[in-house]
């Protein structure tokens, strides 16, 4: 470069010395730059990326209408800590807690429930595993026993947040392995891992690997029974991360939450299903007792008594305004037409899928508005293509449908999976249908095997099968 030029105001954008230099990656820029060419460098490395709707391995909420979207942009430089500055918005939180609760049947009376508000559902599962570490270790310690050695214990369908609970709170995690025969959460497998040092045992709403769920109502029954026979107290934690927005509408008869009695909390991502943009999420306790003082926090925070339950301090009230504006909005009649509409669309994609003579759908029936699905035996014997070649061919149009593998002990299934969410129409998935059709056919056509086929056939021999279902 001969000279530096200073870009002004009346740079043109794409003129500026800065769309020609590297953009910053170690140290901050000496220099300013002006707002206009800021915002173009940030943008335009946004572009290579799946657009949010087209990604169809995401949970979390791509759309919201516009006047959800306004309230949350005008409230986007609200704190939510705040309490003495915003204190409507710790009152509309409540709400929120207490309009969950009831439609998950709280048997607590008085006008406000045991809740927090978190980031999502992985803050709110910590919440929750933590109340009953520290109830069951208060209660040890009460006995004159040992409290040193804490488990918990759930399926290996299990998401990543409850490795991390285990890891950040030495709780042992004691997983039921899903298997071929169970594909959910065995509730006598489950029990016959309990012992006195069990804090919970966790049951998954909407189950993140395959879409299905958890019995609760069986859970409840099993566990019941052996609380009853030991003398523990062992209570069960459902992360309904998806399904807490779900059943409640779409399912109102299926007995998962507070109507059983062996329920003592729940956690769900706002920013799911609760059909917030992220990040959201929300923990409900059965009543105040199983909440310990020690989680409830009381600061003096410019100048007001605020107390608080959660692991972070500060945090974003935008989305608690979200979550209340689509009660308010949708109320139990929209939000149950928006779930219908994504179980059909689901339903309708799973249908159309399973009749691909490639295909195989992972199980018969449709339970949230997502599935799993594999390739059929003959295509897994001899197609010269994996689900991952599909994945990458479904990118190149726009497409994102992850492909992987299914938890320990059923490693072996390979499946694809589609989270259908508000904003996918039938048009959609008509599109998405014809391109895996389309791309199908193109990888049928191969002549020689693709490399993850390859790297798939060398393991097969080595242990030598083929993994069927
Ligand atoms: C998504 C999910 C989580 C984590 O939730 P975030 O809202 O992403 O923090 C935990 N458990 C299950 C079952 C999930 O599906």
């Amino acid at each position: 470069m001969t000279q530096t030029k200073h870009s002004t105001s009346s740079t043109a954008v794409y003129g500026s010395e800065e769309m020609v230099r590297p953009a910053p990656t170690m140290t901050i820029p000496e220099d300013m730059t002006t707002p206009e060419i800021a915002y173009r460098m940030v943008k335009d490395e946004t572009y290579a990326q799946t657009q949010p709707r087209l990604n169809l391995a995401t949970f979390v909420t791509t759309y919201m209408d516009e006047y959800a979207t306004k309230l949350m942009n005008e409230a986007i430089a609200m704190n939510f800590i705040d309490q003495t500055e915003y204190p409507r918005v710790a009152v509309m939180a409540a709400r929120c807690i207490n309009i969950l609760a009831n439609l998950w049947h709280t048997p607590e009376r008085g006008d406000s429930k045991a809740g927090a508000t978190a980031i999502g559902s992985s803050e709110a599962c910590m919440l929750a595993g933590v109340s009953h570490w520290l109830r069951w270790r208060k209660r040890r310690q009460k006995e004159g026993k040992d409290a040193t050695r804490p488990n918990l214990v759930i399926s290996t369908g299990m998401q990543v947040v409850w490795e991390k609970f285990a890891q950040l709170w030495q709780v042992e995690l004691r997983q039921v392995p899903l298997t071929r025969q169970k594909r959910t959460l065995s509730a006598e497998d489950a029990v016959a891992m309990c012992d006195e040092n069990t804090i919970c045992v966790v049951a998954i709403a909407g189950v993140t690997w395959t879409g299905l769920n958890d019995d609760v109502e069986a859970l409840d029954r099993v566990l019941g029974e052996y609380n009853e026979r030991t003398g523990y107290d062992i209570p069960i934690h459902v992360d309904a991360a998806s399904g807490g927005f779900i059943l409640p509408f779409v399912s109102p008869e299926t007995r998962w939450d507070f109507r059983l009695r062996g329920v003592a909390s729940i956690s769900t991502s706002g920013h799911k299903f609760g059909l917030v943009y992220p990040g959201l999420g929300w923990v409900v306790w059965r009543d105040k007792a199983l909440l310990p003082d020690e989680m409830s926090f009381s600061v003096n925070y410019l100048g007001a008594e605020v107390t608080q339950v959660g692991l972070n301090f500060s945090r974003p009230a935008a989305q608690i305004l979200g979550q209340y504006y689509n009660f308010i909005r949708l109320g139990r009649e929209g939000y149950r037409q928006v779930q219908q509409n994504s179980m059909e669309i689901a339903r309708y994609c799973h249908k159309r899928i399973g009749a691909m003579e490639c295909f195989e759908n992972y199980s018969a029936d449709v339970v949230n508005p997502l599935f799993v699905w594999c390739l059929s035996d003959e295509w897994q014997r001899s197609a010269k293509w994996t689900l991952y070649d599909l994945q990458s061919s479904l990118q190149q149009s726009g497409w994102m449908v992850p492909a992987y593998t299914l938890p320990a002990s059923i490693e072996d299934i390979v499946v694809m999976r589609i989270v259908v969410r508000q904003g996918m129409s039938r048009d959609m998935a008509d599109m998405l249908l014809g391109d895996i059709e389309r791309s199908v056919k193109e990888l049928d056509a191969l002549k020689y095997p693709t490399s993850s086929r390859q790297a798939y056939d060398d393991k097969a021999k080595q242990l030598g099968k083929v993994f069927t279902h």
